[in-house]
């Protein structure tokens, strides 16, 4: 049970006064909770972006763009949105004596902006400005207050990440409200860290960040904002050795077996194992004959050859007397692994099934019945693994893949359906070291980083997206000489209708230049029309493919050998090096280009640089992480994994590395968190919803 002391925090934003149902719904699109109300604890979390200042006053002249400046301008006059055309700013002109600038408002009522902006009139207007053409613009000024207001104004305001309709002074009142709210909880930190990094109480951390007395205040490295990183580090590195403890401490079975099996699957190969993959295999193997339980992950590029490995073991489990079950985030994959395993299974004698969620009825009970009285031997699916009926007679490993899908929940909800299973997670992410012990500090880890051998490289061009006639002639020869293309479209999410648009357009025009050999893929396709997009993109029924990044995980087509991705610039490295991925699978010299805008930063030409240059997975990964951050190289963005709200694992190595050994020696202490400082860490495993590790404790 969540301690009482902490409900005041845990009650709906709703709760508070001048919140009701309609600034409750903007509340809940600006902190975006994942399946539940917004509480006032993520409004807490919330911390301003910037701060309006109005100490840096200046005339317009002598302003630097974007900077936060604060501005006092004659009105001159307004350009409301033309009659039904609510896309078009509403533009006001101003003055100082030095200089001119536009306001700009989007989507905003003309009446609100005349009447704070009246013509003729003085106002002072505090935001940032960018040069348009030689113009000054300023996009929704963060602040605009006539005389006697900027009079009575603090110096020093917060100024809150807002969404359309809620203003940063309205977040700021409610915050206000909001921290009245705030118990004074029991201290969950080491004294001596407290005293040595000089960290504020957390419920103070929280009152300096949102009461900000100077710039340094939110832009800089203070101390509250260091403490509020170091608690979040430590609650997920708490969680993820509870999650650790508890799995180690269910004893292990000992799976041992003769290696028949396995030295079957390996004469049935055409090729041999690599070097890195036979040391994946020897680590898989003695974690799986000792008896403690297994929980490793299998790092490997796309295309490394993580499957066989993954047979491998499930070869040893098997010829031990278990099951075991293999899971992937998609149908697609689902199926493809299992055409994969299939003939290789049947030629050693392993039964493999296949399991999702379009079995249904009499064929989906007769599975069922068959895997609990033990006559499959390895069930492949999705989600559909986890259903309540789905009983295995003796299951003895799970092999996840693509891990970063799934979290901590869904590791432990497999690892049920049987005694003591060992757990293999698989992931094609190459993901750098420091994020490794951040989200998978509860796994060992072993790394398939050579590839197979005589793979070619792929050729990976750079071509301004004004150059797409030459492209599409490019993809004309390429479906001439039998090759197979995919044509990636960006989708920031499956549900941006503008985007989708986008692909469907692409899609159209394609077709009208090729015809019916052309496919379209996307997520808002039925899962059945997605499948069979692939599968026919597969067989060879249509050649070229026009996909998002759905395509992204997995999917496996030798004969493809072109790959155009559009608007490169939109991806993250990773998942632009995950998509190549897709090709240089057969023997055929394979082509990547890369479509961008014309122009574009320093920063997008590095990243295409580095993607020119490299195919090396994790060297890509590191890069991706030092430009975009973590979200990115998870994707954890795209998938709603728990991210971190203050926390920059690519930032604070230093302090993660601290919270690992503090978590580890708490637990070594007091593994059942029952000593007052236990107790107190049970609070931040609440606040920072770590909390399915104190069910953990209960359970164990
Ligand atoms: P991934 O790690 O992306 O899951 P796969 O397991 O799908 O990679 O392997 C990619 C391809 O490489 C497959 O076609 C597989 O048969 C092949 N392969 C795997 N291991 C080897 C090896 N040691 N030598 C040659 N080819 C291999
Ligand atoms: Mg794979």
């Amino acid at each position: 049970m969540r301690p009482v002391i902490l409900n005041p925090l845990f009650t709906p934003l709703t709760t508070l006064s001048g919140v009701g149902a309609r600034l409750g719904a903007l509340y809940h699109k600006l902190l975006a909770p994942v399946e539940r109300d917004a509480l006032v604890l993520d409004l807490l979390f919330h911390l301003p972006a910037t701060m309006v200042d109005r100490r840096l006053r200046s005339t317009l002249a002598d302003a630097e763009p974007d900077v936060l400046t604060t501005f006092k301008l004659r009105v001159l006059s307004h350009r409301p949105a033309p009659q039904g055309r609510r896309n078009m700013p509403h533009k006001v002109i101003c003055e100082d004596e030095t200089g001119d600038i536009e306001l700009v408002f989007f989507k905003s009522a003309a009446a609100r902006i005349e009447s704070s902006l009246p013509v003729g009139e003085i106002r002072y207007v505090s935001g940032s400005f960018t040069l348009y053409d030689g113009h000054r613009q300023m996009v929704h000024p963060d602040r605009i207050m006539d005389e006697e207001a900027f009079a009575r104004a603090p110096l020093i305001e917060p100024v809150y990440p807002q969404t359309y309709g809620l203003t940063s002074r309205m977040i700021a009142r409610t915050v206000q409200a909001a921290l009245s709210r705030l118990p004074d909880l029991p201290e969950w930190n080491d004294p001596a860290l407290m005293a040595r990094a000089k960290y504020p109480s957390f419920s103070d951390c929280l009152r300096q960040m949102h009461n900000p007395q100077r710039p340094e205040d939110i832009t800089g490295i203070t101390a509250a904002r260091m403490r509020l990183a170091y608690d979040e580090l430590l609650a997920s590195q708490l969680a993820l050795l509870l999650v650790r403890a508890q799995m180690k401490k269910a004893a292990g079975i000992a799976r041992t077996a003769s290696g028949a099996l396995e030295a079957r699957l390996l004469a049935a190969l055409p090729y041999q194992l690599t070097q890195d993959q036979q040391t994946a295999v020897k680590e898989i193997k003695t974690d799986l004959e000792t008896p403690e339980r297994m929980l490793r992950l299998l790092q490997g590029d796309v295309g490394a050859g993580k499957t066989v490995v993954a047979m491998m073991a499930m070869a040893h489990v098997i010829e031990a007397g278990f099951q075991a079950a293999l899971m992937t985030p998609t149908e697609i994959l689902a199926r493809q692994h299992f055409e994969t395993l299939k003939p290789l299974a049947d030629s050693i004698g392993i039964t493999v099934q296949l399991l999702t969620g379009r079995d249904k009825g009499a064929s989906r009970k007769a599975l069922l019945a068959d895997l609990a009285a033990g006559r499959i031997d390895v069930l492949v699916g999705t989600h559909a693994l986890f259903q309540d009926d789905v009983v295995f007679a003796r299951l003895g490993l799970a092999i996840i893949d693509e891990q970063h899908r799934f979290g901590v929940h869904q590791r432990l909800a497999l690892s049920r359906k049987g005694e003591a299973v060992d757990v293999l997670v698989m992931t094609a992410t190459p993901i750098p070291r420091t994020l490794v012990l951040t989200y998978f500090g509860d796994m060992d880890v072993s790394v398939l980083r050579q590839k197979p051998p005589g793979r070619q490289k792929i050729d990976t061009r750079a071509i301004s997206l004004d150059r797409l006639a030459e492209v599409t002639e490019a993809v004309a020869r390429a479906l001439a000489s039998d090759r197979q293309v995919y044509w990636i479209c960006p989708l920031v999410s499956e549900n941006d209708e503008l985007d989708l648009t986008a692909v469907e357009e692409r899609f159209a025009d394609l077709a009208t230049r090729f015809g019916a050999q052309v496919g379209l893929l996307h997520g808002q396709l039925k899962p059945a029309l997605k499948d069979e997009a692939m599968q026919q993109f597969a067989s060879g029924q249509t050649r070229l493919l026009v996909a998002t990044s759905v395509i992204e995980v997995g999917v496996d087509v030798p004969n493809a050998s072109v790959m155009v991705i559009e608007h490169a610039e939109r991806f993250g490295l990773s998942q632009l090096h995950q998509l190549r991925g897709r090709i240089g699978r057969g023997s055929a010299q394979s082509t990547c280009l890369l479509l961008h805008k014309r122009g574009g930063g320093e920063t997008a030409k590095a990243r295409i640089d580095i993607m020119r240059q490299s195919e090396d997975g994790f060297l890509i990964a590191e890069e991706d992480l030092k430009l975009r951050g973590e979200g990115d190289v998870l994707g954890t963005r795209q998938s709603g994994m728990p991210g971190f709200k203050f926390a920059l694992p690519e930032k604070h190595g230093e302090l993660l590395a601290t919270a690992r050994d503090d978590a580890k020696l708490i637990l070594i202490k007091d593994p059942a968190l029952e000593t007052p400082r236990g107790q107190a860490l049970r609070h931040l495993l609440y606040l920072f919803e770590r909390d399915a590790a104190i069910k953990l404790l209960r359970a164990g």
